[in-house]
């Protein structure tokens, strides 16, 4: 199987291209073609499986159809449980992002830093990556607003929880429209996730790497 067939833009497939991967890794091959049709996802997949490739690039797809976003309202939230992996996954969305006939904006924002440089960057935002008690805060200060979500991540959703962060997820779900696509991606399918997944999912499509 190769990218093409997957049913991502000219331009994305030349970012993909450029970042030298050849073929879709299974959870590609499966995630992609669902999300790009607005499909809810769990996906139980571990780091090197190739997940964060499986859901940035149909997001990035069905971001070029999105008006200009309104002041401080964001389309897309990533959830993650640490710095680290705010970092990592912000930074393929822009390797990936980097030749789409339209700027997507993204952010990664995480605590354990000033909170102010990532108030100021979250002007015009249309994809937000972060970790949960740091959005609380953004969300407080009205720095972010989520009421015009239209997609959720949660990624590494069992380290989410085991890092004690499942207050602050629930807090984040109320705030959130009740119509948007989720998708949910854990390493484990612990009976935590499993909550979560049953609270959240419609009716997902169910890949297991
Ligand atoms: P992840 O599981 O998302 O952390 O990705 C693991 C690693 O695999 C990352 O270094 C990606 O750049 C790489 N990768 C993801 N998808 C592919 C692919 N289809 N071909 C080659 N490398 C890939």
């Amino acid at each position: 199987m190769s990218f093409n067939s997957l049913g991502l833009s000219p331009s994305l497939l030349r970012a993909i291209e450029d970042q030298n991967y050849n073929q879709p890794y299974p959870i590609q091959q499966e995630a992609i073609p669902a999300i790009l049709h607005r499909q809810d996802v769990l996906g139980i997949a571990k780091t090197g499986s190739g997940k964060t490739a499986s859901y940035v690039l149909p997001i990035l797809m069905n971001c070029m159809g999105n008006s200009v976003t309104k002041n401080r309202h964001i389309n897309v939230l990533v959830l993650v449980p640490t710095r680290e992996l705010a970092v990592q996954v912000r930074g393929v969305f822009q390797e990936f992002g980097s030749e789409l006939p339209k700027r997507i904006s993204s952010l990664a924002v995480y605590g354990g830093v000033s909170i102010n440089p990532q108030m100021i960057a979250l002007q015009g935002v249309n994809i937000l990556v972060a970790t949960p008690g740091r959005l609380l805060e953004l969300v407080d200060s009205n720095a972010v607003h989520l009421s015009g979500i239209d997609t959720l991540v949660l990624d590494e959703a069992d380290k989410m929880l085991n890092l004690g962060f499942k207050d602050e997820m629930n807090q984040i779900f109320k705030l959130l429209p009740n119509k948007r696509q989720n998708l949910l991606f854990s390493a484990t399918l612990s009976d935590d996730v499993k909550n979560i997944h049953q609270l959240l999912l419609n009716n997902p499509l169910i890949i297991k790497i």
